[in-house]
């Protein structure tokens, strides 16, 4: 009877507040299934009720906190849905916990933003959404919103303010804004040149895990800037930086070893150096492997190898590729 009476008394409460303007306005909620915004008890894009979630791991549709069908909770699914890495699946999630507060979901969001991805492109709420992960001291975000202000793209360039964000970013961590650091040092447009400055933060930067770091202090090496010249050094920074994935630095190898700069000539490195970078999806190395193949330059001379490697780089962006290719293959 006591129950009855307070299972009266919640539901005259929730009419109440039903019936209030202050209820009435219901904050947005993000739909875990279609990733829209809603306010109603269902989603207005795809009808889902609010708050079920799709399982990431078993795919069972929940209402609850744990998954029916494996048990996984409903946080822990969420997290690996949004940072699967494949965008579309991910968005939902994204932007709950974006909604959330969540620093890394908040980061993705912004690129969604950027690209206009699932969302109308919308570069103010990119900034915003970095802006916000800044706050809880995210280091990826100082990197993204360093970024965009040394690129000038969706907001006014602004070097001073990008060399700070990188600043900070570095200093939580991020390797890569190490290297945005040393080309500042390097190039003196923001601030004082300093050689010496830029070889200290490729150097962090590429201790910090960063391979295109290792990539510019190889340079410094190589042309002695900032350090004494040593091409041995350069040489084996390089390959440090193609280990740790840069392709750049594997297209280089594939330079020196062809022309024999710096290291003995070797054509058979030469081309492995070329073949990983191409792996990697550089087009120069394509080109490169193109040439070897139609020149028979350390390979049996290929003409159908040869287009192959063409095509590879026109599809990379490479346009002197297509050129190429027209002049290999008549036109229909
Ligand atoms: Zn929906
Ligand atoms: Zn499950």
């Amino acid at each position: 009877m006591i129950r009855n009476l307070w299972v009266r008394l919640l539901a005259a409460a929730l009419l109440l507040c039903l019936l209030s303007p202050a209820c009435a306005e219901e904050a947005p909620w993000v739909c875990l299934i279609c990733g829209s915004e809603s306010t109603g008890k269902t989603c207005a894009s795809c009808s889902a009720v609010r708050g079920v979630w799709d399982c990431y791991a078993c795919g069972t549709g929940n209402l609850s906190d744990a998954c029916s069908g494996c048990g996984l909770h409903r946080e822990e699914s969420l997290r690996s849905q949004a940072f699967s890495g494949s965008l579309l699946p991910a968005f939902p999630a994204v932007r709950y916990l974006a909604a959330e507060g969540d620093p890394g979901a908040l980061c993705l969001l912004a690129k969604y933003y950027e690209n206009g991805i699932l969302l109308p492109r919308d570069p103010d709420a990119a900034a915003f959404c970095l802006m916000k992960a800044s706050d809880a001291d995210y280091g990826p975000a100082f990197l993204e919103l360093g970024k965009i202000y040394d690129q000038g793209k969706s907001v006014a360039q602004d070097q001073f303010l990008a060399a700070r964000y990188f600043q900070r970013a570095a200093e939580l961590g991020c390797a890569e804004a190490y290297w945005y650091l040393g080309t500042y040092y390097e190039e003196g447009a923001v601030v004082t040149r300093d050689y010496a400055k830029a070889a200290e933060m490729f150097r962090a930067g590429g201790e910090a895990g960063d391979p295109e770091c290792w990539m510019s202090l190889a340079y410094c090496y190589a042309v002695g800037m900032g350090t004494d010249r040593d091409t041995a050094a350069a040489v084996s920074l390089y390959e440090k930086a193609a280990e740790g994935g840069s392709a750049l630095a594997m297209d280089y190898l594939g330079y020196l070893y062809m022309s024999g700069e710096m290291v003995p000539q070797d054509t058979e490195k030469a081309l492995a150096w070329y073949t990983r970078a191409a792996e990697h999806g550089n087009g120069r190395s394509m080109m490169a492997l193109g040439y070897a193949w139609y020149t028979g330059q350390g390979v049996e001379q290929d003409l159908a190898e040869a287009i192959r490697w063409y095509e590879k780089a026109a599809l990379a962006g490479r346009a002197d590729a297509v050129e190429i290719l027209e002049r290999l293959q008549p036109q229909p």
